[in-house]
């Protein structure tokens, strides 16, 4: 039998379950680079940079390794653009006779695969991608018979599965999360570690010519492209990762500060989501760091989380919820999405830093995306479909699989309490307190209402008064009510006006801005 072996833009790991038990003599391995992916959503130019280039660094090691390749390259003059067309072009080239393939990350890719056999006329067996720390089939068992989920009970089921930071079925240091002790603002003087950059090699050299002069009118910077494409380089920042900021990530995870992109976080969500990383090995190094003495409980415990825990939360609620999940529209938000989302331009400071990272790195860390723009978003009722949309396309380790759930869910609460159990709603008080922004901003985050006041302090209120139906019997969300319930008919009043004036000037975004 002579097997296609495709391997998609996100799987590039040596272990992936369609690589397994490959004929060498006969298999041919097919990689494609194809328009289609690059522009359903118009993804970051460092975004299909990164895909493009570490996708040739695989092909290059498999071939190394004396496997038969196919390489399709985004300017090959036949390139059909699509997957499918490709595939197709590639049975025909080598006379397969079946197609190997782990299951995608994305459910209209998986729906498209569905049809591939019957069109085809040769079997296409999708594989399970068993990359992930808990498999759809376990995290189906552990929802089974459950009233309502919780990351919380997930994230204590793995660790019990997998014995991390346990000692026998207690968990280490007596608690299971150590959040309280994660929420330092970041003292003035704090010394950052620099970005541990990659400088592109000959190969990523190549696509990013390519990349520039077929994505000219996508968003984002690209001469300044330092990520790593290969396994090796993942792993060298993996190190980096581990030596140098884990011992502070828990302390400052949810601090921000002006012109600082990185702080303390991995950054290595991008190789995790292609696969130069496996979820498990990166854990690992961090409970080894915890072993030596050399990063505390607290910031290995606040890491494991997110990898253990929500990485893996978030996948199983995808996988168990599409396609329904993503037309659930739990507030009605309808507005369409402001330009600034794109160009930055705003006198929003917090706003303004948050999106000029996005452009210049095709990435901003968690609490800018959670408590900024996804904050913002909430609070002025945008668009589910179209803040997802620009998620999707912004970031460099954006994959549907995790995009949708922490946009739609986590950010937005269009899921009405399936992923977390109250909107992640704040005022100019937590932004102010969490970071330098408001210093160097227009707005005062001490001002409630009127042209100096803060945005966010009167859309806070507007977004509880027009939601109070929907969420007011929320055991969460007792206290603002209750505070919501003590203001003057008076109050209430300037804040709808004010917020209802603000928010009809936000523009959508015009070509040519
Ligand atoms: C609105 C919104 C959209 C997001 N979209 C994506 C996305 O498209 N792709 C993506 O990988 N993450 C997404 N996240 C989750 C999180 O913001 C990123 O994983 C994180 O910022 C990546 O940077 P880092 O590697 O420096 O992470 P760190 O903060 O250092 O965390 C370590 C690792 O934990 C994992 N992780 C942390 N939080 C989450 C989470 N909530 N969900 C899943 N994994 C998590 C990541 O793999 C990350 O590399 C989103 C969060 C929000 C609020
Ligand atoms: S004052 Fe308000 S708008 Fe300005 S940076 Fe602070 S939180 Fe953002």
């Amino acid at each position: 039998m002579k097997t296609l072996r495709l391997i998609l833009g996100d799987q590039l790991s040596r272990a992936v379950s369609a690589l397994r038990g490959i004929d060498r003599a006969n298999d041919v391995v097919l990689l494609a680079e194809v328009r289609d992916e690059a522009t359903y959503v118009k993804k970051h130019r460092q975004k299909i940079t990164l895909v493009l280039a570490a996708m040739r660094h695989f092909a290059q090691a498999l071939r190394a390794e004396g496997l038969r390749v196919d390489y399709v390259s985004l300017d090959d003059e036949n390139n059909t653009g699509r997957l499918k067309g490709e595939v197709g072009r590639a049975l025909a080239r080598h006379h397969s006779d079946r197609v190997v393939v782990a299951e995608p990350g994305e459910w209209r890719m998986r729906e498209s695969m569905q049809t591939w056999a019957a069109d085809f006329g040769v079997p296409v067996e999708i594989r399970e991608d068993d990359r992930f720390l808990c498999s759809r089939a376990d995290f189906a068992r552990w929802t089974d018979g459950r009233k309502s989920l919780r990351m919380e009970y997930f994230y204590r089921h793995m660790r019990l599965q997998t014995g991390w930071l346990m000692n026998g079925d207690k968990p280490m240091g007596g608690r299971w999360n150590f959040d309280v002790e994660n929420r330092k603002a970041l003292p003035r003087n704090l010394s950052l570690p620099p970005r541990r950059r990659f400088e592109p090699d000959l190969i990523t050299q190549t696509v990013i010519d390519l990349v520039e002069r077929s994505f000219a009118d996508h968003f984002g910077d690209l001469q300044s492209f330092g990520w790593a494409v290969t396994r090796e380089d993942a792993l060298a920042a993996l190190q980096y990762f581990i030596a140098d900021c884990l011992p502070q990530f828990g302390d400052y995870q949810d601090a921000m500060k002006s012109g600082e992109d990185w702080l303390f976080h991995a950054t290595l969500s991008p190789y995790l989501n292609i696969g130069l990383l496996y979820p498990r090995e990166v854990c690992e190094a961090a409970l080894q760091a915890h072993q030596a003495g050399e990063a505390s409980l607290h910031a290995v415990e606040g890491f494991i989380r997110q990898i253990l825990g929500w990485r893996e939360y978030v996948r199983g609620i995808y996988w168990q919820q599409m396609p329904a999940y993503r037309s659930t529209s739990f507030l009605s938000a309808s507005r369409p999405l402001p330009g600034f989302y794109w160009t930055a331009e705003t006198e929003m400071k917090c706003l303004r830093e948050s999106i000029a990272a996005t452009r210049r790195n095709a990435y901003a860390h968690h609490i800018q995306r959670l408590m900024i723009t996804g904050n913002f978003a909430l609070l002025a009722g945008l668009a589910p479909a179209e803040v997802e949309e620009w998620y999707l396309a912004v970031y460099a380790d954006a994959f549907e699989w995790v995009e949708l759930p922490n946009t739609h869910g986590m950010a937005l609460f269009a899921d009405g309490g399936l992923l977390g159990s109250k909107p992640y709603a704040a005022s100019g008080a937590y932004i102010h307190r969490m970071s330098d922004y408001c210093a160097g901003c227009a707005y005062d985050p001490k001002i409630k209402l009127g042209p100096q006041a803060c945005p966010f302090n009167y859309l806070y209120w507007h977004f509880l008064i027009v939601n109070e139906d929907r969420l007011k019997l929320n055991p969460r969300m007792a206290m603002p009510y209750r505070t919501l319930a003590r203001m003057t008919a008076e109050h209430r009043q300037q804040i709808m006006r004010q917020s209802q004036e603000f928010l009809a000037k936000l523009e959508p975004y015009q070509v040519g801005d």
